[in-house]
């Protein structure tokens, strides 16, 4: 580990905490800790179930570099740190940033930048990179958009009628916070998809991209593995209608317990929003089709879709290979192992953004396995509120072994009135931060 002693400017959260021995005799890392000159630090904010991440690169001159990837936190997970988040950024980055990468459209990745639009509106944004799925320009993403956003409506429409009936813990419930996570976006969408308003460089990415030096970053290259472009991709992310995500305990035709998905409402000829086309004819049809599918399922379906979205990115600087993978599930995984060289890729993997908050279709164990035993870090923001199945206890012990337990989690930051790992969670939260990481009262620092 480099020295740990240039003096950076402090940010608010970082204050306050002094390095203090603990129990087990180790000293936790220091807060105010800054990394070296010279050191690539990924820092993971704890924001409730959510994603915000904030790599800092140097740059020759003792200057460094700043990429934002997603700031967003789901309604039904939310912690209430979002605003400390986003004014912590502000003040590590001096309020510029090169590069703001949202990797999805889902609330608990983008949710920050609607909601603080007047702090992001006065940064400087060297680009944005988003999916190719929200180009404007892309007939096909348009008419995806347009899809989702009508089964959407109608999936919100038809949870928020069953709320009364929903228990809480049920797999009602928990598709209808799927649905909330596609809902309420539009804010956040416009502020990327114009460059925050400042001029910033927007890039739609799709899998096979590469791009060299951007955003002016010397020496930082980067593939864009996913999301995919193909045809079959797109067939994918159409609602199954017999390929089910989580099987709803209706037995099919057991019109007892089917809850009749839709009203009327999405049949009629809506403009979705400004820049969504109608309906086809044909995708009212298919549509009506899937609505034969039981709503929760229909729900899960489209949650997956959309994560399968996201922009999965390997950053490459100074040596060390990045790989932030959004909340990309198994569709998209699939696309670039069968595609690109994955077994080149996966053992130079030097850090790990865990995909999709450690859920147990979003790492494929052909994936990890291939990734160098103690030869990468891991950080996994995550929690298990509002679904108790996230994070899956084997992908963590397992990301454990395989990183020698350079590993994180966002929930082992202590915050008042936040869920807590499960008591049966592993592994248990350290009694320090890993080697070398440091700890603040809402983020863990990852030094590469
Ligand atoms: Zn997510």
């Amino acid at each position: 580990m480099a020295a740990r002693k240039v003096v950076v400017r402090r940010s608010r959260l970082a204050a306050g905490r002094r390095p203090k021995p603990q129990p087990n005799g180790r000293t936790r890392a220091s807060a105010d800790a800054q990394p070296g000159v010279g050191v690539i630090s990924i820092r993971m904010y704890r924001v409730g179930f959510g994603d915000c991440f904030l790599l800092s690169l140097p740059v020759n001159g003792g200057e460094r570099r700043h990429i934002l990837v997603d700031c967003g936190v789901h309604a039904r997970g939310d912690i209430g740190s979002i605003d400390r988040v986003i004014d912590d950024i502000a003040a590590e980055t001096k309020r510029k940033l090169a590069i703001v990468i949202a990797t999805h459209a889902h609330q608990d990745h983008i949710s920050g930048f609607g909601k603080r639009a007047d702090v992001f509106s006065t940064f400087e944004v060297g680009e944005v990179w988003l999916p190719w799925t929200w180009d404007p320009n892309n007939p096909d993403a348009v008419k995806l958009q347009a899809k989702h956003a009508a089964l959407a409506a109608a999936l919100n429409d038809h949870f928020q009628a069953a709320n009364t009936l929903t228990a809480a813990g049920s797999i009602a419930a928990a598709a209808a916070d799927a649905v909330v996570n596609l809902s309420g976006n539009a804010r956040a969408i416009d502020l990327l998809v114009s460059g925050f308003r400042v001029g910033a460089k927007v890039r739609f990415l799709k899998a096979g991209d590469s791009l060299g030096d951007p955003a002016g970053v010397t020496g930082l290259s980067v593939k864009i593995l996913g999301p995919p472009q193909s045809p079959e991709f797109l067939a994918q992310m159409d609602p199954p209608a017999g390929q089910h995500y989580l099987r709803v305990g209706a037995a099919d035709g057991d019109e007892g317990t089917r809850v009749e998905p839709f009203a009327a409402r999405w049949k009629i000829d809506t403009a979705i929003g400004d820049t969504m086309t109608r309906l086809s004819e044909a995708d009212r049809i298919s549509l009506e089709a899937a609505a034969s599918s039981p709503p929760e399922e229909l729900a899960f379906a489209l949650d997956q879709a959309r994560n399968n979205e996201s922009v999965v990115a390997l950053l490459s600087y100074r040596g060390k290979n990045l790989l932030f993978a959004g909340d990309a599930q198994y569709g998209n995984w699939r696309w670039w192992l069968d595609n690109e060289k994955p077994d080149l890729i996966l053992p130079e993997v030097s850090f790990f953004k865990v995909a999709h908050h450690g859920s147990v279709n979003a790492t494929p164990k052909d994936a990890l396995e291939r990734m160098t035993d103690g030869g990468f870090a891991a950080m996994v923001s995550t929690q298990g509120t509002p679904w108790p199945s996230i994070p899956r206890v084997p992908l963590m012990q397992r990301l454990s072994e395989k990183t020698k337990q350079k590993l994180v989690r966002s929930d082992w930051l202590p915050v008042k009135g936040a869920p807590t790992p499960a008591s049966g969670s592993l592994p248990r939260a350290p009694g320090a931060p890993p080697p070398g990481f440091a700890q603040g009262a809402l983020w863990f620092d990852c030094p590469l």
